[in-house]
């Protein structure tokens, strides 16, 4: 009934051999339970840490886990990583056990993990165990406490995020006593690592149910990003706009691919503008620079979330830019394509395509306009038109052979020229364009 890989089987039954319990737990259970390949696979024993290395020591281990009784294996070049059956000692401070203490009974080892359908165990001999109905729960796609919602929310508080990211990427409910607790408990995420907190939003934005957890879990997610609350009921009162702030935000999330980066884009792409708001003599609300307030926030935010420099400042260009004014035709694509490049660019049509999903009817033609700006977009890039210096047909020590003098005026004309290749008015030809040098009569 579970598949399991060759090289997992291996560590079950090395361990098996020497007298040990041992199974596959947690998520990769839960995944091949629905039909989902897992994408790691974790092992639990009661082989305690030093057990488990003297029955695996034909393999290349990995030890720096051991504190909490972990040891990786790795078996024809993939890791595994094998646990000890733990009980969690007194959490007094939310987020870490006091201490870790090993058991041999593995239902005190199912009984400390977060979720029913994150606390099954298989082994080929014994088949499925399964002490908290997570089998069932995985048929009614619940996620469900193990025990006592409030004692487990308090005991680890990131199992508030947790949860939002499991609902959030299997498509499931949370069951209705563990939403009240999480949302109880929501305060306790204070006491929580950045980093932490940013790697479960990420999987909770990515994950196919985004939308609705968004919407119902809002005050989770405001005590995460507070500069949110603000968005939260806000109306428009725009004809683009039928949606609250905060609801156009969550469809916006929804309506763009799942990567990191496109998904916290949408996520704070109109955070500024609640602050931002001016309203005209016919209660028209207008929310003029938004898009650059909304980027210095977007950054505050996400350096307090300790998002890599990378992806948050691919985030700032995208909220940056998410409202420019865009037309289809040769010159502007040839432009955004100089300015952005050809990766960014599109990155900005999928926001301004998500943008748009989430407004009114009457926004609409603006996705028409895209359709035939990507047709525009695609052609030029057929065609390989020019739209860098890299790919002008004249480089510097070409300027500088012709007799334009070496230093700032180098990189002055070559952008002169560029500019006009992208506007059609010089064809992208070395002769042509030497012969377009601006003053070159003077510099013989
Ligand atoms: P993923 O597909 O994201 O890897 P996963 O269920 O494997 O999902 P992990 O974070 O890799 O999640 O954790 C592995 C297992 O460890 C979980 O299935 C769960 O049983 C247990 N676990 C992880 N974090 C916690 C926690 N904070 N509290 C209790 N149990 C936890
Ligand atoms: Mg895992």
């Amino acid at each position: 009934m579970i598949k399991i890989p060759d090289y997992v089987t291996a560590v079950l039954t090395c361990l098996q051999n020497n007298g040990f319990e041992a199974y596959v737990v947690g998520g990769c259970v839960r995944d091949s339970l629905m039909g989902i390949t897992p994408h790691d696979w974790d092992v639990t024993t009661s082989a305690l840490p030093h057990e488990t290395m003297a029955a695996l020591q034909q393999y290349t281990l990995i030890e720096t886990g051991l504190k909490h009784g972990t040891v990786a294996a790795v078996v024809n070049r993939h890791p595994v990583e094998i646990t000890t059956f733990r009980i969690d000692g007194a959490y007094t401070d939310n987020r870490h056990p006091d201490e870790v203490c090993f058991t041999r009974n593995l239902k005190e080892d199912l009984s400390r993990r977060d979720f029913t359908v994150n606390a099954l165990a298989y082994n080929p001999q014994s088949g499925l165990v399964d002490y908290f109905d997570g089998l069932s729960d995985i048929k009614n796609k619940v996620i469900r406490c193990v025990g006592e919602p409030d004692k487990r929310f308090g005991e680890d508080a990131l199992r508030i995020l947790r949860s939002l990211r499991f609902a959030s990427a299997l498509g499931f409910c949370i069951e209705e006593q563990t939403a009240q607790s999480l949302v109880n408990n929501r305060f306790l995420l204070r006491h929580i690592a950045a980093e932490r907190i940013a790697a479960e939003l990420c999987k909770l934005l990515c994950g196919k149910q985004a939308l609705n957890i968004l919407l119902d879990f809002s005050s989770v997610i405001t005590e995460i990003i507070p500069e949110l609350k603000a968005s939260i009921g806000f109306e428009q009162r725009n004809p683009y706009h039928i949606y609250t702030v905060y609801e156009h935000i969550a469809r916006s999330v929804d309506a763009i691919p799942p990567t990191i980066p496109l998904r916290l884009a949408m996520l704070l792409h109109d955070i500024a503008k609640p602050a931002c708001y001016t309203e005209d003599a016919d209660g028209r609300r207008h929310f003029y620079s938004h898009q650059k307030v909304g980027t210095e926030m977007a950054r505050v935010i996400l350096n307090r979330l300790r998002i890599d420099t990378h992806t948050i400042s691919q985030v700032c260009t995208l909220v940056k830019y998410h409202d420019m004014d865009l037309e289809p035709s040769e010159k502007c694509v040839t432009r955004q394509l100089n300015r952005f490049g050809e990766e960014v660019f599109r990155e900005l049509l999928l926001v301004k395509r998500a943008d748009n999903a989430a407004q009114s009817e009457y926004a609409q033609s603006h996705t028409k306009m895209l359709d035939e700006l990507e047709l525009v977009l695609e052609k030029v890039l057929e065609q390989g038109k020019c739209f860098s210096l890299k790919s002008l047909a004249i480089n510097g020590s070409d300027l500088i052979a012709a007799g334009v003098p070496q230093g700032v005026q180098i990189g002055e004309t070559l952008r002169h020229l560029l500019a006009l290749v992208m506007d059609g008015e010089c064809e992208n030809k070395k002769d042509e364009l030497l012969a377009r040098i601006p003053y070159k009569d003077t510099l013989d």
